[in-house]
Parts: C-alpha cells; structure tokens; sequence
C-alpha cells in the first residue's frame, strides 16, 4: 500500500494550529515510536488505522493535534490513558511499534487488564467520532469495503442457490479492528474463529476468500458440508476431513472436490452436474 505517496500527496491539509501541545501529550507521542510515520487523518479514515493498534490511538491523536487538528472530542481521544498490559520489570522492555500481539502478561494490579480493555473500547469507539469532528468521515470508506465484501458474498451466493441452499443468505457483517467482514447467516450468526476479509482484499483474491468463508460458516454453522462433488460426494469420514474446498487457480477462485481435489466449477459457476444439490 502506498503510504508513503499519499502521505505526501496530503501533506497539505486544512488545518489550523492552536495552541502549544502539552508535554504529556509530547511524552506520548513519544513513547510507542510512531516515529516520522503516521497517518493523516485522511488516511486514517479511508482505512490506515487497520494496521495501528488501537492502544496507540491516543497517541496518534496528540501527533494530530500537534499537526494542528483539533477539536475536543480529539483532545479527549488524545489524553485518554491506556493502561500497558504489564505493569512490572518487563514493562522496561516494552518497545512498542508495529509489533505484532504480545499476548496478555497478567497485571500486577487488580483489575489491570479489564481497565486496559476498557480504555481500549473507549479508544474505538470515540476514533470515528474523533474523525468527523475534524472532518474525515470514516463511514464512506467502510461502506465501500463492506459492499465490496457483499459484491463477493453475492457470488458465492450463485452456487448456494443453485444447489439448493439459498436459504442460507449470506450477509456481509463488518467488525472491529482490525476491520474485517464475515459472511453472516439470516439469524444472525456467523463464525469468528478465522480471519475475515480484509480491507485490501480484492478481486480474485477477495472472491476466493469469500467463497472459503461461506464453506467454513456451512461447516461451523449448520454443520453442513458444501459444496460437495456430484460424483464422489463429500470426504467420507467426516465433514471436518478432506481437501479445502476453495483454491485459487491461476487467479480464478475455484471450488474443488473434497474427497478427490480435482476442481469442480469457477466460484459463481457451479451447477446441478457437478455440484449436489439438495
Ligand atoms: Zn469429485
């Protein structure tokens, strides 16, 4: 993704500087590392936040106001506190950046880890707010990927009704950070335990993925496997067994049998002849 281009296309921005930034907020802005690196607000509204942890928001926020962008929904965003997940010796090593997860380390203080889950929600409730009250609406930007994720959904959803599952209507459910989109059931459910689709996910890629998280939801859901070859049926042991049913062949999303592997149909492309139907 090129960051560093449209950091530098958006360089100029509208706003006006008020005020000097306090040294607490300096110290913060300070202490993850942010470096010379972050994203403009524009950026962060057309989907940049994805790739910073939400623990770093209020500190994103003081570089903001520091840029001149200000508003006091952004000042509250800028002084909230985050508790650090531990508060002990380690807490000397904490390098911050663009870590990956460092997985929970229990508090010293009671409660620790709630109220850093807390101040983190508060985080991620109060950034899209924070955006429209300096300008940047978020929400064109997450409609576009949802439809996009929907547009995707909309195809896989060719094969459920062609083989006779078109009651399971496949909704696009968008979530938390970082934003991603899971195919969702008319009742509501859906599975959570594997990655949705992500924001930069497109075409071939996207429809692949789609197609493989509409199969995993069957499977997890309803406990149904789908789709399954005419010919050789399903793994025979058991759902849970047997080849991915999605595969990406030189870039076309392809469904494939389960028991065998040989491709059965481009995704959006299967029929009653090579698919089971109900
Ligand atoms: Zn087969």
């Amino acid at each position: 993704m090129p960051w560093t281009k449209l950091w530098l296309a958006s360089s100029a921005g509208p706003p006006l500087a008020s005020g000097p930034v306090s040294r607490e907020w300096r110290r913060k802005i300070g202490r993850f590392g942010l470096g010379s690196w972050w994203p403009r607000p524009e950026q962060a509204a057309a989907g940049a936040l994805d790739h910073l942890p939400s623990d770093q928001w209020p500190a994103l926020a003081a570089k903001w106001h520091a840029a001149g962008f200000d508003s006091p929904l952004l000042r509250q965003l800028a002084e909230l506190e985050i508790p650090p997940f531990d508060s002990g010796s380690s807490a000397r090593n904490r390098t911050g950046g663009w870590a990956a997860p460092r997985g929970l380390v229990l508090s010293d203080q009671p409660g620790g880890i709630h109220a850093r889950f807390a101040a983190i929600g508060q985080a991620v409730d109060l950034m899209p707010e924070v955006l429209r009250s300096i300008g940047f609406d978020p929400a064109p930007a997450d409609e576009a990927f949802v439809a996009r994720c929907q547009s995707a959904l909309d195809v896989v959803q060719l094969d459920l009704d062609v083989t006779g599952y078109g009651q399971y209507r496949m909704r696009a459910r968008f979530g938390g950070w970082p934003a991603s989109v899971l195919p969702t059931l008319p009742d509501g459910s859906y599975w959570g335990g594997t990655e949705g689709m992500g924001r930069e996910e497109e075409g071939s890629g996207l429809l692949w993925h789609a197609a493989d998280l509409v199969s995993a939801t069957m499977k997890e859901i309803p406990e149904i496997e789908w789709p399954v070859c005419a010919i050789h049926g399903g793994h025979p042991g058991s759902i849970w067994d047997g080849e991915e049913p999605a595969h990406l062949i030189k870039k076309v999303a392809w469904w494939r049998c389960t028991n065998t592997g040989h491709p059965l149909a481009p995704v959006g492309q299967l029929t009653a002849e090579v698919a089971k139907t109900l």
